[in-house]
């Protein structure tokens, strides 16, 4: 999709640091980490958000919860980790292109969620 950044990111528009690629799936660090490992991974079909879970995206969606766990194996993450989609602007939404955060590498806290 036209201006949207991620598709950028994931077309290779715009460099990222890569952690995962595959047919349906891209990952890279976080701009902005809020925690010692923060990857952002992403369909590479562009839709905003898990409202648009449906149809054909429901494989893209899959295919990122598969590598989420592929990735954390890559990054070590075999103490934990914690999986977060913003949804909406209550959900604190920032980038319209769905997109799992993967929060990881230390104790996390426990105040939300
Ligand atoms: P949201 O607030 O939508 O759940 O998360 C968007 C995330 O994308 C934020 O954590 C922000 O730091 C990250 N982000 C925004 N623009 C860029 C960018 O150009 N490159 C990378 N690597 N991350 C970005
Ligand atoms: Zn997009």
């Amino acid at each position: 999709m036209e201006n949207c950044i991620f598709c950028k990111i994931a077309a290779g528009e715009i460099p990222s640091n890569k952690v995962y690629e595959d047919e349906h799936v891209f990952a890279f660090r976080d701009i902005a980490p809020q925690a010692p490992v923060h990857i952002l991974v992403i369909p590479k079909k562009h839709f905003a958000s898990m409202n648009e879970v449906c149809g054909e995206n429901t494989l893209y969606a899959a295919k990122c919860l598969e590598a989420i766990a592929l990735i954390a194996k890559q990054e070590k993450l075999n103490k934990g980790y914690r999986v977060i989609s913003n949804c909406g602007e209550d959900g604190g939404q920032t980038v319209m292109h769905l997109h799992f955060h993967i929060l990881g590498g230390e104790k996390l806290s426990e105040k939300m969620v």
